[in-house]
């Protein structure tokens, strides 16, 4: 696995603004927050992405994320946060090494078109169901 600057950072060669850590689990600051308190949360054990990473690690992941949120939110006073994984360069990961953004919300801030309001796909009824059939057989 490429070694990457989480794990730097999780080994303590680089700086970071570590907001929360425990034997598994690491939180810092984002260096180029989308909104201030931008906060990225990560498994110490290294994973590539959701495809990757080993059921418990994930949700003891999620676990934190959920206990981080609120201290986040209240921290810079914002009214919600988004909660997101971006997995693979497509869907804009850039740092191959599993996290979750916590990025806090506030009125009318310069995320309010996130996410896009207005459907992206133009599947017809059948395609649609064409879709969730392909998705229930891979469950399967
Ligand atoms: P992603 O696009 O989901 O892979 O997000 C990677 C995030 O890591 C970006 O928001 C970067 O700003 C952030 N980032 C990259 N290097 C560092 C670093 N050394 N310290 C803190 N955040 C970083």
């Amino acid at each position: 696995m490429e070694d990457t600057v989480f794990g730097k950072i999780v080994r303590g060669e680089i700086p970071a603004k570590v907001v929360y850590q425990d034997d598994d689990v690491m939180a810092f600051l984002d260096r180029e927050p989308n909104n201030p308190g931008h906060t990225l949360v990560i498994p110490k054990k290294v994973a590539k992405n959701v495809f990757d990473i080993d059921e418990a690690s994930f949700l003891t992941l999620m676990k934190i994320v959920r206990k981080i949120a609120p201290a986040v939110r209240d921290a810079v006073g914002a009214t919600g946060v988004n909660i997101l994984m971006n997995n693979e360069p497509e869907a804009g990961q850039t740092v191959f090494h599993a996290h979750v953004h916590i990025i806090p919300r506030f009125g009318n801030d310069k995320m309010k078109d996130f996410p896009p309001s207005k459907p992206v796909s133009t599947h017809t009824e059948e395609e649609t169901e064409e879709i969730a059939e392909r998705i229930r057989k891979n469950l399967a």
